[in-house]
């Protein structure tokens, strides 16, 4: 790779991303810009335009970017953000075209901060077709990751690949770097063991959150101005959804429940009835006069996990976890690709100064980047009391404080404003400690 940085004419190596998901194809652009061959190894073959995809089913599920995200990608893309708009994506004004409901509290209505509403498939076809355009990068579909290949135990120099479920097809790939990018089923906590490294202590927050989500056309202005629907789980109501229009007038409606009583059904009225709980009636109006362009998809996320490599003392070189492999959130708080990309940007910071440590200096940068978002995520999480293995008083505590910062949002244009950029991780969360929003939260107690 290039010693300095990306922008000379000396990149030499080469890197092999793991996974053409959100965390490996923006890991790639950073790669490319530093090593002379970059190679993306997907399992799924790729589809022909924008499709939900057997190693991605979260893909049929509500997914929004936050505006730190979006910048982020636009940072790693230039004018990705804009081609996405082109393409049908909607930019919402967070506080003002967003109906938000958390804790049963909708936040006061104030222009402030965007979320680019777009599909996952969408997204995701658009990234591949920039990551493709790449000179110095291949993407290889229908091929999986099996193993790192390691001779002395100190650095990996490359991985086994092969046909899903054809062995007898295995072949060594040698590589300077292997990013593993395979989500949050990622191996590069068990190949650490495998090669001889003790494995990074892992968090993990059993959460049980299950999600039914179906698409729908639904024509311009039935929802009134509202460009989507936001409503959080409560300890009492530990069910949500969101509601949000995506390319054009394509809309998605995902519903979610904590546990297994009050998992979203599957069944077409089942699941109209479970939204018109929470649902307005004109949005419960509209939505049965729009037309089902999907069927109704289920998925279970079973845990959010947070794996420290940062605290490991002994890293091989060549070897490094990114995006859901690193940290897993638990997707109601709809963080997961924002922290990708940004750990991409973080990775391609570290490439400026050359490959020296580079596992190392990565997981320090990425820990920042994950740090809030998972003590936010967890700590809501704690709130319910459907997750199992948190003191009831703790439970307790934490219900009563988001439920009067929350009631305090509701009332308050600033409060509701700090919330916002604390976990759209837009600003930073010291907003909420400024002394007039706490007298704020004090008075809502
Ligand atoms: C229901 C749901 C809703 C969500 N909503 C949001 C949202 O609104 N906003 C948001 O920011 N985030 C959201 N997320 C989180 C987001 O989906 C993830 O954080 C993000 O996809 C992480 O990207 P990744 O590249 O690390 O992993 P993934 O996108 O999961 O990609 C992993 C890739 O690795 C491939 N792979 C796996 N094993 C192998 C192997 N052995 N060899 C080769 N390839 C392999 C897979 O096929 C896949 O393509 C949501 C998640 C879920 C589950």
């Amino acid at each position: 790779m290039s010693p300095a940085g990306g922008g000379g004419p000396q990149r030499t190596g080469h890197a092999v991303v793991l996974g053409a998901g959100i965390g490996g194809l923006c890991a790639a652009r950073a790669l490319a810009g530093c090593f002379e061959r970059v190679t993306v190894v997907e399992r799924d073959a790729f589809p022909t335009g924008p499709a939900v995809r057997r190693g991605v089913p979260q893909g049929a599920h509500v997914h929004s970017l936050t505006a730190a995200g979006a910048e982020a990608l636009d940072g790693i893309f230039p004018g990705f953000v804009t081609e996405l708009v082109d393409g049908g994506g909607t930019f919402a004004g967070a506080l003002d075209e967003l109906e938000i409901v958390f804790f049963g509290s909708r936040l006061r209505q104030v222009p402030l901060g965007q979320v680019l509403q777009v599909s996952r498939p969408f997204l995701e076809d658009r990234l591949r077709e920039r990551v493709g355009a790449l000179r110095r990068v291949t993407l290889r579909e229908g091929v999986e990751a099996v193993e790192p290949l390691s001779a002395d135990g100190v650095r990996v120099r490359g991985v086994r690949l092969s046909r899903p479920g054809r062995p007898d097809s295995s072949e060594e790939v040698e590589a300077d770097l292997v990013l593993d990018a395979m989500g949050r089923a990622g191996r590069g906590a068990a190949w650490l063991r495998s090669l001889g490294y003790r494995p990074p202590r892992e968090q993990r927050l059993r959460v049980d959150v299950a999600y039914a989500s179906r698409r729908y056309l639904v024509p311009p202005g039935a929802l009134g101005e509202a460009k989507g629907v936001l409503i959080g789980a409560t300890p009492a109501r530990p069910r949500g959804l969101v509601l949000t229009q995506q390319e054009g007038e394509a809309w998605v409606l995902s519903l979610y429940g904590f546990g297994k009583a009050d998992q979203p059904p599957g069944g077409e009225q089942e699941f109209l009835d479970f939204a018109d709980e929470m649902l307005s009636a004109d949005a419960r109006t509209a939505l049965r006069a729009a037309e089902p362009i999907t069927g109704i998809s289920a998925f279970r996320y079973p845990d959010s996990i947070r794996r420290d490599f940062h605290r490991l003392r002994r890293l091989p070189d060549g070897l490094i976890s990114i995006g859901d492999a690193l940290c897993s959130l638990n997707p109601i708080y709809g963080a997961g690709m924002t922290v990708a990309a940004l750990e991409a940007r973080a990775l391609q910071e570290c490439l400026v100064d050359g490959a020296a440590d580079l596992p190392r200096r990565f997981y320090r940068k990425a820990a920042r980047v994950v740090r809030l978002p998972w003590l936010f995520s967890t700590m809501a999480d704690r709130s319910m009391p459907q997750v199992p293995g948190t003191r009831p008083v703790v439970v307790g505590l934490l219900g009563k404080a988001f439920g009067a910062t929350m009631r305090a949002a509701a009332a308050d244009s600033e409060v509701a404003g700090s919330v916002w950029n604390a976990v759209s991780l837009s600003g930073s969360p010291a907003g909420l400690a400024r002394p007039r929003v706490l007298a704020s939260v004090a008075r809502h107690w």
